[in-house]
């Protein structure tokens, strides 16, 4: 019979099972007449589904399978006529792997430049999603410098790839009614989870502006979620382990102070309606195991994720760290200054350190691992697998990111 592709989309299912997966094939595709899924084929992780669909044709059996690189998008179906999946709060999420004292691990990306940039971005969604992360995020670019991006890969995150999505929302230098319309294309996008920032200046500029009408902290950004969409969303916010960098400063009882103020301003957060934390970046594990104490010290209950960031380029780190002011332990300041010649030796150098770096922070009582992966994969892999978090066998093998990089993902 001859059969003819009418278009392709892949989903993510966690559990492989056959009943469960065509029940939910069916509901995603209830109304899309006259098309129907007939022909599955389950990536070698058991974990990405690809969905071919074709006009007329009997489902064939749940055992059928057929090789991804088999099926090939036609006539891809327009995006409006696609039925939107409604995302569960990531908070939810985590209380309940917390209960169960399991660890969870979660992926951070940055949006694209170009298209091609986007393209490659999802295909390595599509397997990074396959690892089972319980959540991933996107950033936003300072004054909605990349709001477009932003809120399509977002859609596509949560719609098409399959995963929880956090989008990241920055509240200065931008208008009240774009902070609304991103708000609401989250909503219709099915996205359940904002990260409520405060943002950086945009370029050129050394501070930010409160705009007419405008918010001038992330916590003005948590106050008015709640008050426009209730509970809807779950709300994620920074904390600083060792203080935001704009307060960083070398006497040490002003700093002293700076620390604790910079805690209860995270307080205020949450007691307007965060759900959880993500850290920034860092690299003295102590930091944010004290951090936490602190925190919990001043009432802050809720997880309090550590973002952790693979050392990959020697001068990528630099730039990271100098932006941020983050502290360097002298020993690993000392070991990049000896290899910083040669880029594969910081790359393993940068995995085996996240990987100690994650086992601490696991064995310190850290629910589990914010990887900010830059648009890469191997490193953030490599890590989670060296822990344990992720198992080699689940994992297909990550293209070299060099290769993927010069191809845009990372653009
Ligand atoms: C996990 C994470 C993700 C990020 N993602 C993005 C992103 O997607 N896009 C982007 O542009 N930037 C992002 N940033 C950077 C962030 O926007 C900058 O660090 C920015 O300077 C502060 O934003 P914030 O939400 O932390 O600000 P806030 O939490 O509002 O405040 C930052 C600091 O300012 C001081 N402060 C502000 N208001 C008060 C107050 N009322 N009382 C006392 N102290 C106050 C405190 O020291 C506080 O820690 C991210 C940062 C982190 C940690």
């Amino acid at each position: 019979m001859a059969r003819q592709l009418c278009w392709r989309q892949s989903h993510v299912i966690k559990q492989a099972d056959g009943a469960l997966l065509w029940q939910l094939l069916h509901a995603r595709l209830a109304g899309s007449e006259p098309y129907r899924a007939s022909c599955i084929a389950i990536g070698s992780s058991g974990g990405v589904l690809d969905i071919a669909e074709f006009p007329s044709c009997p489902a064939p059996p749940l055992s059928h399978t057929q090789p991804v690189s088999a099926l090939s998008p036609a006539h891809p179906r327009p995006a409006s006529s696609q039925q939107t999946a409604m995302g569960t709060k990531i908070i939810d999420k985590l209380n309940e792997k917390i209960a169960k004292g399991e660890s969870f691990f979660s992926f951070e990306y940055f949006p694209p430049k170009t298209d091609e940039g986007v393209a490659n971005l999802k295909e390595r969604q599509m397997r990074m999603a396959a690892l089972g992360p319980t959540f991933c995020d996107i950033t936003w670019g300072a004054g909605g410098s990349t709001a477009d991006v932003t809120l399509d890969v977002a859609r596509s995150m949560q719609q098409e790839v399959g995963m929880e999505t956090m989008m990241h929302l920055t509240c200065t230098n931008m208008p009240v009614e774009k902070l609304n319309e991103a708000l609401h294309k989250a909503k219709e996008s099915g996205i359940r989870n904002i990260l409520a920032l405060r943002g950086d200046p945009p370029k050129g500029q050394d501070h930010f502006e409160q705009v007419e009408g405008g918010f001038a902290c992330a916590l003005d950004l948590v106050k008015y979620i709640r008050a426009e969409h209730g509970d809807f969303f779950g709300i994620g916010v920074s904390g600083y382990p060792e203080a935001h960098p704009d307060v960083i400063v070398d006497d040490a009882e002003e700093m002293r102070r700076n620390y604790w103020s910079d805690i209860d301003y995270l307080k205020q957060k949450v007691n307007a309606g965060a759900d959880f934390v993500v850290t920034q970046l860092f690299y003295d594990v102590d930091r944010y195991l004290q951090f936490v104490k602190d925190c919990r010290s001043r009432g802050i209950a809720c997880p309090i994720l550590p973002g952790v960031m693979p050392v990959m380029t020697y001068g990528g780190f630099k730039r990271m760290t100098s932006f941020c002011k983050t502290a360097v332990p002298q020993h690993i300041a000392d070991t990049l200054e000896a290899i910083k010649g040669s880029e594969e030796a910081v790359k393993a150098y940068g995995i085996s350190l996240g990987t100690m770096m994650c086992q601490r922070l696991l064995a310190g009582g850290a629910p589990g691992i914010h990887m900010y992966t830059l648009n890469l994969e191997r490193s953030a892999v490599a890590i989670l697998e060296n822990v344990g978090l992720i198992t080699k066998a689940g994992a297909k093998q990550p293209a070299a990111d060099g290769q993927q990089a010069a191809n845009g993902s990372a653009a």
